[in-house]
């Protein structure tokens, strides 16, 4: 056996080995995913660069610190006790965590985190290997919001306010959850363009929208139904609560002069509204709501205008 060539051979594995060991440790430095890896009772002992810039800690600050600092309170619990669960009993975990910085910005990430495993079985620590997602939640939610709002109010549109009312009567059918649903119309909106333009017209509604919006419950889904009409669906209200909140918003507009440059336009709505309990279970439905709702709003126009039908 040629001795020196052995020699060589080892002297040259070893060369590759402290390149590779080398060339892991740069791109670990260098990748833009966030590493991080704790001993096994989650104390931070490596944080690389990504993790840094993304959390705005530096190594020092966190090291021998448990992740935790970044919680920001928004990721639900459940989520952290699937992970923990799940990482201890030596599997990989995948999943989203809503994560708060050093200054405190929220931030969403994408994160893995796997247990490492000695020869003998035992978890020696854990890896987390992350991705800030943060703009691309941004931009899903803003394209989920663009899908589901009515772009001139800003209100919801009317597919979503459906989508709403598909539930309510279910959790109804169930549960027995109250809700009522308005239809409102703007009375005799047509002058308002003839006279002033559409220009003013869009401005009226967009006011009126959010006037209304303002004056309802946080949790309530307010809709433009089409043109100058608007549904709200009172969530967990009966028809009492649901007309009384529509009889002030409707004083209100009485009282209340949109301003448009030196215009001042006054303007009332009429309004229909249909309540849960009047329909048995077979027939309840999104349409024979709404028609409901829309047969009272006609009523409310045919006697006069400026008014609210409630049976
Ligand atoms: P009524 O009291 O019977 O409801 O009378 P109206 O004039 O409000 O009702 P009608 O349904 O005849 O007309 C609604 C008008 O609303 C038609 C249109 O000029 C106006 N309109 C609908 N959508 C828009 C919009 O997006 N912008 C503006 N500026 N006007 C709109
Ligand atoms: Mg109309
Ligand atoms: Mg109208």
């Amino acid at each position: 056996m040629n001795k020196d060539y052995l020699i060589d051979e080892h002297n040259t594995k070893d060369d590759l080995n402290g390149s590779l060991d080398n060339i892991i440790k740069i791109a670990i430095e260098q990748t833009a995913v966030s590493i991080l890896i704790t001993d096994v009772d989650g104390n931070i002992q490596y944080v690389n660069p990504a993790f840094e810039k993304t959390t705005g800690y530096t190594f020092q600050e966190v090291k021998g610190k448990n992740p935790r600092i970044l919680k920001s309170g928004l990721t639900p619990d459940e989520v952290f006790e699937e992970l923990w669960d799940t990482i201890t009993r030596g599997k990989p975990w995948e999943g989203e965590l809503i994560n708060k910085r050093k200054d405190e910005s929220i931030y969403y990430e994408e994160a893995r985190i796997s247990p490492i495993i000695d020869n003998e079985g035992k978890i020696t620590n854990f890896l987390g290997i992350k991705q800030d997602i943060t703009t691309r939640k941004y931009l899903e939610e803003k394209l989920k919001q663009t899908s589901i709002r009515d772009p001139l109010t800003n209100v919801y549109n009317r597919g979503y306010v459906f989508e709403r009312l598909s539930q309510n009567i279910e959790l109804y059918k169930r549960e027995r959850s109250n809700f009522s649903l308005a239809i409102l119309d703007l009375d005799h909106f047509k002058k308002i363009n003839d006279t002033y333009g559409h220009q003013v017209g869009d401005f009226v509604l967009k006011e009126f929208a959010e006037m209304v919006a303002c004056n309802i419950r946080a949790y309530d889904t307010m809709g433009r139904y089409g043109g100058e009409e608007f549904i709200i669906l009172f969530h967990n209200c009966d028809k009492v609560t649901a007309s009384k909140t529509l009889e002030r918003i409707l004083e209100s507009i009485n009282n209340y002069s949109f301003k448009y440059g030196d215009e001042k336009l006054n303007i009332t709505f009429s309004c229909g509204i249909a309540h849960a309990m009047e329909l048995n279970d077979d027939e309840m439905t999104v349409q024979s709501i709404v028609e409901l709702a829309d047969k009272r709003l006609y009523n409310a126009k045919e006697t006069g205008r400026n008014n609210i039908v409630i049976d």
